[in-house]
């Protein structure tokens, strides 16, 4: 008989024990048991000899659903690393680092896959039979090829072409089992590549130096400096060895080009970890990786859980995205995550940015991670011209300036694309009484409706609510209400009325939602179906315009004035990678940023010394205010209908800490967002010069803060090294 420790996902920061009848169980290992009324999926954790419960109470495990282990004895010690260091139940960090199949206790083996094939008929069938239908058309063509598995079909080309072509029993249904084939080493074919320049032959082979042991690289490369092409001739050679390499990448649907790059360059199939998957597929893509039948993996923050056999290196793309840190449940970073698995594994790890986010810059000025620099562009790309254009007292028409319009109207002439950039979407940010100046507001959240004219709604952009345009004020019931500010929808309106003859193009989370529309819109500005390009965040991730020579950032200057101290760096990062978008073929490029504040000492020093002149500096603020890299910060956040009980509960949380010296403890004090979804939110931030402290003093109180009495009342959380406030 064996007491068992179990990982179970019960929101309690503890282990919970089982009795076995039988020989030791592995741990990594995952039962079935029963708990309360309810029967759980949990992973055995460890075995102890003596147990806190009385032994005749525990229970027995009821099954044990695996022959061997799903975690390898590296992901077992991260997550137990996670639980300790985020201060979060280990039961929940297992659930978040297993796929969603293995959770639901189905088999670790993949089922087989569903694919669409070609019926006899459809193999010898004339596609200009459905020149009609081009959808049904190019699903046919593309059958014709290959199989297609059934849920990429449906994403790429929708089901009614499927359903068209079923009907017409030119396509079927087919099964396989989830391929076993491991011969990717034996398949490489490896692709004509560009000769690296100086600065990237120093970083491939600083990299190579340290393939068969733990390194930190940060690759500190201006925008098409050619850091992709880095990480491809390292990747090179570390499948060479037999060995794999895991990407992560911020958002998979915003890089096709990128991941296109990795699979086109070795000719092997590539493990790809997207949103869209299902669960079994996903399933399948962690199995091929832990047996090593993948040499890359690709995939967004939860892949850095995804196991190796054969691990030879990690790349962390973009490493200053926000995406990297989860928001929710287990607050984790997945690049930090990244630091400690590399270390775990014995591997190196390559975190590469144009604007690195300034912790991991103050890391490599330090000599924790290792510097590597690319300062020209690669090829014979130049970067764009960077200016601030003063709108004080200008007309502005859709909120650009006239003087930009003219600029605008002169690069379309050329033949050139343009951009522009506005951080809202919809129509417009507010809707007002002309009368009384009654604004339309969500109560849930006390924050003005935005306008989104296509849909004929307001909608509430923190908690989603919306309702129809009223006709009439609530106030005063009069009839004349406008809207206020601008919006992207309002923008490419503007635009198209006043360009007719151009063809404008939205990109933002209400244009690009769906499956593949996003796609679809990169590839249409590459033809150059648009010239016009309106959008949001989406557009400064990463996507090569080589048409696009110039760059319009309308307004910005929320962001100079934002409570939050992390707003600069985000800012400076955002117009560093927006700028990065024009000229990156030969066509050189302009970037211009309306603002009221010309002179803004970071816009200054932004456009005219570059972000890493920025940052250096940025740094020393941050040092000398006593922030973040330099201290260590933990942040208690808690939601109740009632103001006055997420306070008292802050305020007793408070309390716990108040006689440490080296522990600074503020507030509690309301959210940036003080409302939100009719609740009341506020928070408690805890800072120390030093991690550990901060850690111990955490460790040491978590316990009793479970069992305060509001902490079952309320809603609450702990951020360790919180990015949001
Ligand atoms: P980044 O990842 O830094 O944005 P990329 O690796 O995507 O840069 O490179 C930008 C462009 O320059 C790509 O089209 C790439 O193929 C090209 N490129 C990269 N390195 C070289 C090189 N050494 N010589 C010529 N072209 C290069
Ligand atoms: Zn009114
Ligand atoms: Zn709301």
């Amino acid at each position: 008989m064996t007491i068992l420790r179990v990982a179970l996902p019960i929101p309690k920061r503890q282990l919970f024990d089982y009795l076995y009848q039988g020989n030791e169980l592995a741990a990594g290992v995952r039962v079935r048991v029963s708990f309360g009324p309810r029967k759980l999926i949990g992973v055995v954790w460890g075995t102890t000899e003596t147990s806190e419960w009385d032994i005749s109470k525990l229970k027995s495990i009821e099954a044990v659903l695996d022959d061997a282990p799903i975690f390898d004895p590296v992901l077992i010690k991260l997550c137990s690393w996670l639980a300790q260091y985020y201060k979060h139940p280990i039961g929940d960090v297992v659930q978040t680092a297993m796929p969603v199949a293995l959770r639901k206790g189905e088999s670790s083996q993949a089922k087989p896959i569903e694919y669409w094939t070609v019926s006899d008929s459809g193999r010898s069938a004339d596609l200009s039979s459905l020149s009609r239908a081009p959808k049904q058309r190019a699903l046919l063509e593309a059958l014709q090829k290959h199989d297609l598995v059934k849920s990429k079909a449906k994403a790429d080309f929708g089901t009614a072409a499927i359903k068209a072509l079923t009907e017409k029993t030119l396509i079927e249904p087919i099964e396989k089992a989830p391929s076993k084939k491991s011969t990717w080493q034996q398949d490489l074919l490896i692709q004509d590549k560009p000769t690296a320049n100086v600065e990237q032959a120093i970083a491939i082979s600083c990299i190579e130096a340290k393939l068969d042991q733990y390194g930190c690289f940060l690759l500190d490369g201006i925008t098409g400096s050619g850091k992709t092409e880095v990480y491809l001739q390292a990747i090179e050679q570390v499948l060479k060895q037999g060995k794999q390499v895991l990407i992560l990448v911020p958002e998979i649907g915003l890089t096709p080009q990128t991941v296109h790059r990795f699979k086109y360059r070795f000719g092997i199939d590539v493990g790809i970890l997207h949103s869209g998957l299902n669960n079994n597929e996903r399933l399948q893509v962690w199995q091929q990786s832990a047996n090593a039948q993948l040499g890359i993996i690709i995939g967004t923050r939860s892949a850095i859980f995804t196991p190796m056999l054969k691990p030879g290196l990690l790349i962390v793309d973009e490493e200053h995205d926000s995406s990297y840190k989860q928001q929710d449940g287990l607050r984790y970073h997945a690049r930090d995550l990244a630091v400690m698995r590399a270390r775990e594994e014995n591997i190196p790890l390559v975190l590469g940015s144009a604007t690195p986010a300034l912790e991991t810059l103050n890391n490599a000025l330090t000599g924790k991670y290792q510097h590597l620099k690319l300062h020209q562009r690669a090829g014979n790309a130049s970067l764009a011209t960077q200016h601030v254009f003063d709108i004080r007292q200008q007309p502005l028409k859709f909120g650009v300036a006239q003087g930009m319009l003219e600029r605008i109207g002169q690069h379309l002439q050329q033949g050139s694309q343009v951009m522009l950039f506005i951080n809202r979407r919809g129509y417009a940010p507010a809707l007002v009484c002309h009368q009384c100046g009654f604004v339309e507001h969500c109560k849930r959240c006390d924050k003005p409706f935005t306008v989104h004219k296509q849909l004929y709604k307001l909608q509430c952009h923190h908690c989603g609510s919306a309702k129809s345009i009223p006709k009439s004020c609530q106030q005063c019931q009069s009839n004349e209400l406008t809207s206020m500010g601008v919006g992207t929808e309002q923008l490419e309106q503007g635009l198209a009325d006043y360009f007719p003859q151009y063809s404008s193009i939205r990109i933002d989370s209400d244009s690009a939602r769906g499956k593949n529309k996003l796609d679809n819109m990169l590839n249409s500005i590459n033809n150059n179906e648009h010239q016009i390009l309106i959008g949001t965040q989406i557009l400064s991730k990463g996507h090569h315009f080589p048409n696009v020579t110039l760059v319009l950032i309308l307004d910005v200057d929320g962001a100079l004035f934002s409570a939050d101290y992390r707003a600069a760096e985000h800012l400076a990062q955002l117009i560093t990678q927006l700028a990065g978008r024009a000229g990156r073929a030969e066509k050189p490029g302009e970037m211009w940023l309306q603002t009221h504040d010309p002179g803004h000492p970071l816009l200054q020093d932004l456009i005219n010394n570059g972000y890493s002149h920025f940052a250096q500096y940025a740094l020393l603020e941050r040092q000398q205010a006593n922030l973040p890299p330099f201290t260590f910060q933990a942040l208690f956040k808690a939601q109740a209908l009632s103001a006055r009980d997420a306070f008292d509960f802050l305020q007793q949380i408070a309390q716990l800490f108040s006689h440490l010296d080296n522990l600074d403890c503020v507030g509690p004090i309301p959210a940036l967002m003080e409302k939100r979804q009719g609740q009341f939110r506020m928070q408690l931030l805890l800072q120390s010069p030093q991690r550990s402290a901060l850690q111990k003093a955490i460790g040491q109180q978590i316990k009793q803060i479970e069992t305060l009495n509001l902490a079952n009342k309320i809603r609450w959380s702990l951020d360790i090294d919180p990015q949001d406030f």
